[in-house]
């Protein structure tokens, strides 16, 4: 977590490009934003790619807001998406650009403008003076428990689905049924088995 104040007039005068961009679309509480998502302790929790692409639709929103153009909830992201997705082919991205062209959407500047997650990461951590205070081995233990809880969820109501599937299907024939996941971790060394749970909550094998 941070110990700066956020101060959004202080950030807004770093030389930077994030700070250099913020100024020229006025991009209100952009710092604080990508503070707390950066700094979020759960999953939630933004990388710096996911924070480029933030800043990066906020620069293409103001652009659209500036020519007075209306748009769609989900539209920016959507045309972001267009203009930069490798999955994006350059028939679709030429078409995209010509579009908010004929809108007087200055695209060459607005994608100029565009940042990387790299800049982003200088600018919390240079001008920002934010640091990243990596969690500690409850929290981490914590996260992956959720993480496999939901997978082992996940896992029973699929197979719970795909029986009850086959059986309305007269495929197979089974009575009331219930579906239990079980995760084991064998330790090679003394080939000791632990749920994955017991694993986690005890930290480590018996034999280490
Ligand atoms: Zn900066
Ligand atoms: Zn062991």
């Amino acid at each position: 977590m941070t110990e700066r104040t956020l101060d959004t007039a202080a950030s807004s005068s770093c030389g930077c490009k994030v700070g250099r961009i913020t100024a020229q679309y006025d991009l209100n509480g952009l710092d604080d934003e990508l503070v707390s998502y950066w700094t979020d302790r759960t999953d939630e929790r933004y990388s710096t790619r996911d924070l480029a692409t933030h800043v990066n639709q906020r620069v293409l929103e103001a652009a659209l807001d500036e020519a007075g153009l209306q748009y769609k909830d989900g539209e920016v992201e959507n045309t972001y998406r267009l203009l930069t997705g490798d999955d994006v082919s350059s028939g679709t991205r030429v078409q995209t650009r010509k579009e908010l062209e004929r809108d007087s959407i200055p695209v060459e500047e607005v994608e100029s403008n565009f940042v990387s997650h790299q800049t982003v990461y200088n600018h919390l951590t240079d001008c920002l003076e934010t640091t990243l205070e990596s969690p500690s081995d409850e929290e981490r233990l914590e996260r992956s428990r959720d993480k496999l809880g939901a997978l082992r969820n996940r896992t029973a109501a699929v197979t719970e689905d795909t029986v009850a599937q086959l059986e309305r299907g007269d495929v197979l024939d089974i009575g009331e049924f219930n579906v239990l996941v079980n995760v084991t971790v064998t330790c090679e060394d003394c080939k000791q088995q632990y749920t994955i749970r017991d694993l986690l909550d005890q930290g480590g094998c018996d034999c280490e």
